[in-house]
């Protein structure tokens, strides 16, 4: 849905009938939206949006997020480049430690939660990808495809953003025979049947067992002579007869003419050796996706999470700077949620 005239489902929600618990408390305000026009067109160039409070991202830290402002009486935009909630967390296999939770759930079912929750308070998610975060007046200005959102505060929930192999043919070969999440690689049609992952630890692990229960047969190739994860998932991964594991050995480069072949290398002997699978998964890290987008603002951008620019926050994975945990990034998710609002209360806004 483009960044236009109209406000979003969480403006216009008419309280349903489980919505007691996400009214304003009487002490709190329901400040609402920023009063004024709630959008305005510019030089024929796209829309101009007004907002209070911006989450940027879907995942768990911004649906926590985007339910605790509606809970303090500001019915938030919450924006996902993917148009739906649910975050990385698709990709998991299995989330067994999330604490409530009756009984493990996969990835794609916890997502489902979140939409639940989301709607539970009566908010959606407008699919907007914002490409950059600058100052504006006594807020910040958000830059999208579609237009511009300018807005008193901002949450930055964007997650992480894969790293890359860095080796020769990589980039050509992205979302044909090279992926760096799961799901995006199940969707193929036809689906792959025997899949390289790179990488030995969590998410390479976790990986690898989601394509092993989809029938695929997997190999993962680890640099050390062990694989990083530990416990659970390592074990799993032992247990597992489709999935077998590649000690000290390297990608060098990958190809796709005349078929797909990855070459590797083992880092002892310094030996190489081609490998013809269908489709070859990167897990060699995450990074915070939040420094590219803030980039605009200059200084200050958040290598350790600390953010010093009043009225912008930042929750979950996009403040660790690394690949975290869903009930870290919740937290964060709420505790960014009271600053923001605390911050329009500071800044009078109810009144404006
Ligand atoms: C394979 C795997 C298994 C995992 N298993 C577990 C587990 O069992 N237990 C556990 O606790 N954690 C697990 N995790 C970690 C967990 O998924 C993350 O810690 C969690 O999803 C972080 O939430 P987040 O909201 O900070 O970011 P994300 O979930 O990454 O969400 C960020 C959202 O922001 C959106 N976005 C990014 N940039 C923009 C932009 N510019 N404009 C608009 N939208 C944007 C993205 O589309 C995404 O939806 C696992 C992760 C992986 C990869």
């Amino acid at each position: 849905m483009p960044v236009e005239a109209g406000r979003s489902r969480a403006a216009t929600a008419e309280p349903g009938p489980v919505q007691s618990a996400c009214c304003p408390p009487p002490c709190l305000p329901d400040l609402g939206r920023c009063c004024g026009p709630d959008h305005e067109h510019v030089h024929d160039r796209g829309t101009v949006r007004r907002e209070r409070i911006v989450i940027i991202g879907a995942g768990p830290a911004g649906v926590a997020a985007a339910a605790q402002c509606r809970r303090l009486g500001i019915a938030p935009l919450l924006v996902d480049r993917n148009g739906v909630a649910g975050g990385l967390i698709e990709n998991a296999f299995c989330v067994e430690n999330y604490p409530g939770l009756e009984q493990p759930l996969s990835g794609p079912r916890f997502a489902d939660r979140l939409r639940e929750h989301l709607n539970r308070f009566g908010l959606g998610v407008e699919s907007v990808e914002v490409t950059g975060v600058n100052r504006w007046a006594d807020g910040f200005r958000l830059s999208c495809e579609q237009g511009v959102i300018l807005t008193r505060t901002v949450i930055v929930a964007c997650g992480t953003q894969p790293c890359r192999l860095g080796v020769a043919g990589e980039h050509g070969l992205e979302g044909r025979h090279l992926f760096y999440e799961v799901r995006t690689l199940l969707r193929q049609h036809p689906r792959p049947r025997q899949v390289l992952v790179i990488g030995g630890g969590e998410a390479a692990c976790d990986y690898a067992l989601t394509l092993a229960a989809a029938g695929a047969r997997v190999h993962i190739v680890v640099r050390g002579p062990c694989l990083k994860a530990r416990g659970s998932l390592a074990r799993a991964v032992s247990a597992t007869p489709r999935v077998r594991v590649f000690y000290a050995a390297e990608c060098q480069d990958v190809a796709a003419s005349p078929g797909f072949v990855v070459r590797l290398a083992d880092v002892v002997t310094g030996r190489s050796f081609a490998e013809s699978p269908e489709a070859l998964l990167v897990a060699v890290g995450r990074r915070s996706a939040a420094p590219s987008l803030l980039e605009p603002l200059g200084e200050g951008v958040a290598s350790s999470g600390a953010w010093s620019t009043p009225g912008l926050f930042l929750a979950g994975d996009a403040r660790g700077g690394a690949l975290g945990q869903i009930a870290m990034a919740v937290g964060e998710g709420i505790a960014a949620a009271g600053s923001a609002v605390a911050f329009l209360q500071r800044c009078n806004l109810a009144d404006c």
